[in-house]
């Protein structure tokens, strides 16, 4: 649980320092940069810390200021987060249910055929999701060719329904990202998980370098980058700070940045970690909306924990976007209807999909292609 003390920290250093923190913060002195230059990505790792630092309600103010300037603040993207492929992954994620490693009760399934992808696809349009995302607990997709073919076409189909398409299938080679790309596919999402630090707590089977690797050849192949981490993983706040950094001096921020917070399962080794509270989300997403304006800050997993005034406190603070659907991958997520009595109450809106490089698709992906072939 954070003590006040990390809550209110900035003011408990000096009575005399108050006056000066409480007008001119990190979080204020860095939401006007943003406003005025627009993102960057310069930003050292102590300045984010000291955003991160800013007392709570100054940095969701200025969260909020920027989230207003940079986005229209009443619009959130509804994301429906369907598993195409569930539970058998040889990766030793401690904090997910799918590995193989943990007994969590979960049993392994195959890809799901295309009907039954095209049919959910179906069902989260009609319910006013604008994004369809398709995660399979895989390592890599490297040798799984007839798999990989096979959700390339389910890319195509859905991106015919007019949705925009997502996919997080684990490690990827740069040609499969230039197939992706020619396939439709939006965006691809591959998270950090956490600071480079803390990352070898967490996994031992595939390095943050891979994982970087793997964003490299997305965002190479015009594919737009969604990747965050999570909370609660029994990180410091000094690797939350370190996440924030990593993602916001990428040569181009991610698109989407999806921030997670852990939902413990049992069987796995993070099964005991205690609940993220409201105020760790409100620092992490107010700290992301200042660092990369831009960027779809994503509201994700561990939703369904926060009531409907925690869950405005985090839209107040920047974050843009939401899984909807029952489940997000195998754990539970919020009730369709108490989502849509939220947009209603909040005056949100749901934001139309958007297909920015619709025009260069193709010519794109045929130089990606090139480049490809000459490299391999
Ligand atoms: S998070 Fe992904 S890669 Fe890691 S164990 Fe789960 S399914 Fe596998």
């Amino acid at each position: 649980m954070l003590s006040i003390r990390s809550i209110l920290r900035p003011q408990l250093r000096s009575s005399s320092s108050f006056l000066h923190f409480s007008s001119s913060s990190a979080a204020a002195i860095q939401a006007e940069r943003t406003v005025k230059d627009g993102p960057r990505n310069d930003w050292t790792r102590d300045e984010i810390k000291a955003v991160y630092d800013s007392p709570i309600l100054d940095l969701l103010f200025h969260g909020a200021q920027v989230h207003r300037h940079a986005h229209n603040f009443r619009e959130v993207q509804q994301c429906t987060l369907l598993s195409i492929k569930t539970g058998g992954c040889s990766e030793d994620c401690s904090y997910c249910p799918q590995s193989s490693r943990y007994d969590t009760g979960l049993k392994a399934q195959k890809l799901m055929n295309k009907d039954a992808v095209l049919g959910a696809a179906k069902k989260a349009k009609e319910a006013g999701s604008t994004r369809f995302c398709m995660g399979a607990a895989w390592r890599e997709t490297v040798g799984r060719k007839t798999n990989f073919n096979q959700i390339l076409e389910y890319v195509k189909e859905i991106r015919g329904m007019g949705m925009e398409v997502c996919c997080t299938l684990g490690m990827i080679e740069k040609h499969q990202a230039v197939e992706l790309k020619k396939a439709g596919l939006t965006a691809y999402n591959h998270n950090l998980d956490t600071s480079r630090e803390y990352y070898p707590n967490i996994i031992t089977t595939r390095t943050y370098d891979d994982r970087l690797q793997t964003l490299q050849y997305v965002r190479d192949a015009g594919i737009n980058v969604c990747s965050g981490g999570i909370i609660g993983l029994g990180e410091a706040e000094e690797d939350r700070v370190g996440l924030l950094h990593t993602l916001a001096t990428l040569p181009t921020h991610p698109e989407s940045v999806p921030i997670n917070a852990l939902i413990a399962v049992k069987g796995t080794p993070l099964q005991d970690q205690k609940p993220v509270e409201i105020w760790e989300m409100i620092r992490m997403i107010s700290t992301a909306r200042i660092v990369m304006p831009k960027a779809m800050v994503r509201l994700s997993a561990g939703r369904v924990r926060f009531s409907m005034p925690e869950q405005a406190l985090c839209f107040l603070a920047g974050a843009n976007s939401i899984f909807t659907g029952e489940k997000l991958l195998t754990t539970p997520n919020n009730d369709f209807d108490a989502d849509q009595l939220m947009f209603k109450l909040l005056g949100l809106t749901p934001k139309s999909p958007s297909f920015p490089q619709e025009s260069s698709t193709v010519e794109e992906s045929e130089a990606c292609q090139e480049a490809a072939s000459g490299a391999a």
